[in-house]
């Protein structure tokens, strides 16, 4: 039995009738830039997430280059974030011109280790960016804490963590802003790109909806020198249906992964950590264990799709070569992207599906 990495078709079912309706209804209107549905989806995961406004955006990448920029970040100042992360965490620091300053990881939760943080920052550093991997929030009561006490913004990226709550809080509830992609295969995705920024801060949400809309204050006023990235109005009409199924979907995701702790006890491959004070809703379900490539090779054999996230630190990427970082810089997020592996995860994956993957890792082990 092959087993996708991920597989949406019955999600897709589920909210196929009202998309349809949705899509005819915005084809009829012509409504396709900035519709009332982005509005109202807005309005929905700005509830969802528990903050005062979400403004939507052509991207996850975008959403936090326009976050940065409205938090006032630009040349001369200094972003933190962790190495062990996608590198669009890292191209939105440098898009603003700002230098990015690296932190390495936590061993056990993959997330920024707050320990790290007094030792980077500087004078000149103005956010710092926990990214919540995985679909686990990273330290945030640590990191807030540090922040407030050196007066600087803190940025999340929750790109991976739709829904995940710490503490009773929602991911991108907690800092000054927060970010979310809604790529297809994140939690909560579209039919395509999408991105959202969401803040209690009336200022910064104020900012993001001028620089996404060229900068605009009225039809041909323009502010500032903004920018061309607003959430599609047929993409809003998906993640509208989609966004009511998120806290059943998650749960379906913790389910898959108990599956997979039961089926792979006892084979010495280390499973996803869950901090007791928080969240995991597994967007990624990844493990570590020794082979990784016979490992791969041997589930590519059988049908099964396993990828890596991530094979290389973003201080070790060759656009980042400029700044002069080397092998050793950061141990941690280096070793763990030598046997880091992600298994296929998807909310409707069944317990068949995972014991085929978990069969096919023990044969190699
Ligand atoms: C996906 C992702 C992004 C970028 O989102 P896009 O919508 O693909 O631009 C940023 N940060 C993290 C951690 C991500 O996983």
């Amino acid at each position: 039995m092959s087993v996708p990495f991920i597989d949406f078709t019955e999600q897709n079912k589920m909210i196929r009738a009202g998309v349809d309706r949705g899509f005819a209804q915005v084809i009829a209107k012509a409504s396709f830039i900035m519709g009332p549905e982005v509005r109202k989806f807005e309005e929905e995961f700005a509830a969802y997430c528990g903050v005062k406004h979400a403004v939507g955006v052509n991207s996850g990448t975008d959403a936090l280059y326009l976050a940065l920029a409205a938090l006032g970040v630009g040349e001369g100042d200094e972003v933190i974030l962790p190495t062990y992360t996608f590198i669009a965490t890292a191209l939105c620091v440098s898009y603003t011109g700002a230098k990015v300053k690296f932190v390495d990881i936590d061993e056990v939760s993959y997330n920024m280790d707050p320990a790290q943080l007094d030792k980077a920052i500087t004078p000149r550093t103005k956010v710092i960016i926990p990214v919540h991997l995985y679909g686990q929030t990273a330290d945030m009561d640590e990191i807030l804490a540090i922040a407030a006490s050196r007066h600087v913004a803190v940025l999340e990226d929750a790109c991976q963590a739709h829904g995940t709550r710490y503490k009773g809080r929602r991911s991108g509830s907690m800092g000054n802003a927060g970010c979310f992609s809604f790529y297809p295969t994140k939690g909560l995705g579209a039919w395509g790109d999408g991105g959202m920024v969401v803040t209690g801060d009336d200022k910064v949400a104020y900012m993001v909806r001028m620089l996404r809309d060229y900068g605009r204050t009225d039809r041909y006023a323009h502010k500032f020198k903004g920018h061309n990235s607003r959430l599609d109005t047929l993409q809003a009409v998906v993640l509208s249906e989609k966004i009511g199924y998120l806290d059943r979907w998650n749960d379906m995701r913790k389910h898959v992964a108990g599956c997979y702790a039961r089926h792979l006890a006892g084979t010495g491959v280390i499973l996803p950590a869950v901090r007791p004070d928080r969240e995991h809703v597994f967007q990624t379900y990844a493990v570590r264990l020794e082979n990784r490539a016979r490992v791969m090779e041997h589930l590519t054999a059988k049908g099964i799709t396993a990828l890596i996230h991530y094979p290389i630190p973003v201080h070790l990427q060759e656009a980042y070569a400029d700044a002069g970082f080397k092998a050793g810089d950061f141990p941690v997020s280096e070793k763990v992207c030598g046997d880091i592996l992600s298994l296929p995860m998807f909310p409707h994956m069944t317990e068949d599906q995972v014991m085929e993957v978990a069969r096919a890792v023990k044969e190699v082990l």
